[in-house]
């Protein structure tokens, strides 16, 4: 270990910081936000820290640095823009055993401030001892998504039960049973949107030695690129006991929730259902009626085409609580990566997304409504039925040479974008060699492909040409 870390209390520990620019005001304002004792020592200094020094009882010393002036001084910031006097104060410092930390000099500092992710009172401190602070900022912005922004109430609220948990429960193992019990309820995982209300009844249920309520969280997992998961759905993830998944959630994002989790497949791909519906809605229930917080994870967005309302009326009927996290849908993922605006101030101005499957027989969709000017068609499911939807939109009135993409596996690796138009649709999806999933875009905004192409796996992977990419009628 190259340093030792410490937790410092500032209230009434004079601190000073020499210097009036930028940096000396960033180290003041950490100082200030501790409660410390402080004095700024410099013949001039920027406007932030004037408005610093006019907010907060500080000591302003506009001088140039004097050993005189820092003799009391238990901690000290040189934050000068001159070396040479950076190494006077260090000295100085050294042989008063004053601490003293010199910016950007990890040679004169007796201590280094590390990054830190503020949740007060609960406070996370990263350091590289000085070695690459910006190395220690992304390991902090790392954690600081992981963590759920309300981490510091829930550790304040169980501060405040510290007292009626220890007159309730006589034994060490007890408390720490309750504990366990508390941080798995739903008052961490809901926080902000419980009453105060509800969350005493929790707790007063937890005293009377119930078990944590079960609850289902039903989250978006985005079109495949395991990055484009929202922060909410990744601490969903690793909060999870259960995650209960379908079949096009890629390992990469199955490996980032919780280790230690319950992995269940429920399938669902055309033709071949692992669980049919109601057995999915069955198992959420039965999971959350056993104290689990389950996250029901689905690709793309769950509220598009993607029966999250059915498993949610379920939820309800047996009122267990639930939250849906929204994510990136497959026609936002697959145009983004694919280089296609969805609108375009000269080609469309709407865009309209349809499923190619029906829910019920007989139930046809409106194929005027899809063949109007200035519009992009996204078809989802569509691809066993390029047939039918080609000779449709034709009948009703689309130009048969309009430009037609069919994203495969998009914002994936194996992404692959298929260009050619309503003529050719059939054909292309006939020879057999578009894989699924699939998505179709219809309309002149596709013209724009080839030109504003950016995401091209294979280039990246395999140093291969752009047209393995885009295949060409
Ligand atoms: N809820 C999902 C859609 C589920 S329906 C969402 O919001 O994206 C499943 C269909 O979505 C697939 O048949 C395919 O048409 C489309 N799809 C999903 N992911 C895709 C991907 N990575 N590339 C291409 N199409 C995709």
């Amino acid at each position: 270990m190259e340093q030792f870390p410490i937790f410092l209390n500032l209230t009434n520990f004079p601190c000073a910081v020499i210097g009036g620019g930028d940096v000396a005001y960033r180290k003041a304002s950490a100082l200030i936000k501790a409660q410390a004792e402080l004095t700024i020592i410099a013949p001039k200094i920027c406007d932030e820290l004037v408005e610093l020094v006019q907010q907060h009882n500080i000591n302003l010393i506009q001088k140039n640095y004097d050993s005189n002036l820092i003799k009391d001084m238990r901690l000290v910031v040189a934050a000068t823009d001159d070396e040479t006097v950076n190494a006077e104060i260090y000295q100085y410092c050294e042989a008063n055993k004053i601490l003293i930390n010199t910016v950007d000099s990890p040679a004169y500092c007796r201590y280094t401030t590390p990054s830190i992710v503020d949740r007060s009172p609960i406070l996370i401190a990263i350091s590289s001892a000085g070695m690459s602070p910006v190395l220690a900022r992304r390991i902090r912005a790392t954690i600081e998504s992981s963590l759920p922004q309300a981490l510091g109430e829930i550790a304040q609220y169980a501060g405040s039960l510290r007292s009626r948990v220890k007159q309730k429960f006589k034994t060490i193992e007890q408390r720490r049973m309750f504990w366990e019990n508390f941080f798995s309820s739903s008052i961490v995982s809901r926080f902000r949107q419980l009453k105060t209300e509800q969350k005493e009844q929790i707790v007063a249920d937890l005293m009377n030695g119930e078990t944590a309520q079960g609850e289902v969280w039903l989250v978006g997992a985005g079109p495949g690129d395991e990055e484009l998961l929202t922060i909410k759905a990744l601490q969903k993830m690793q909060l999870a006991d259960v995650i209960v998944y379908d079949r096009l959630i890629s390992q990469k994002t199955l490996d980032l929730a919780r280790k230690d989790a319950d992995f269940i497949c429920v399938g669902k791909q055309k033709n071949y259902h692992l669980k049919q519906q109601e057995e999915i809605n069955d198992l959420l229930v039965r999971l959350a009626k056993a104290g689990k917080k389950v996250c029901r994870l689905k690709g793309g967005d769950p509220f598009i085409f993607g029966r999250g309302g059915e498993e949610l009326e379920t939820l309800v009927q047996h009122q267990i609580p639930f939250q849906v996290i929204p994510a990136v849908t497959a026609a936002a993922g697959c145009a983004s990566y694919a280089g296609i605006p969805l609108t375009h101030r000269d080609y469309a101005r709407k865009v309209v997304f349809v499923t190619g499957q029906n829910s019920k027989e007989g139930d046809h969709p409106d194929w005027q409504a899809l063949v109007r000017p200035y519009q992009t068609l996204v078809i989802y499911m569509g691809l066993t039925r390029a047939d039918l939807i080609k000779t449709e939109l034709i009948n009703h009135g689309m130009d048969k040479n309009m430009p037609v993409a069919i994203v495969e596996k998009g914002t994936t690796p194996e992404q692959k974008v298929h260009i050619t138009d309503l003529n050719g649709l059939p054909q292309l999806a006939e020879q057999n060699k578009v894989g699924s999933p699939a998505l179709l875009i219809i309309g002149d905004v596709v013209k724009l492909a080839g030109k504003l192409n950016w995401f091209n796996p294979d280039e990246v992977e395999e140093g291969s040409s752009t047209f393995n990419t885009y295949i060409k009628p």
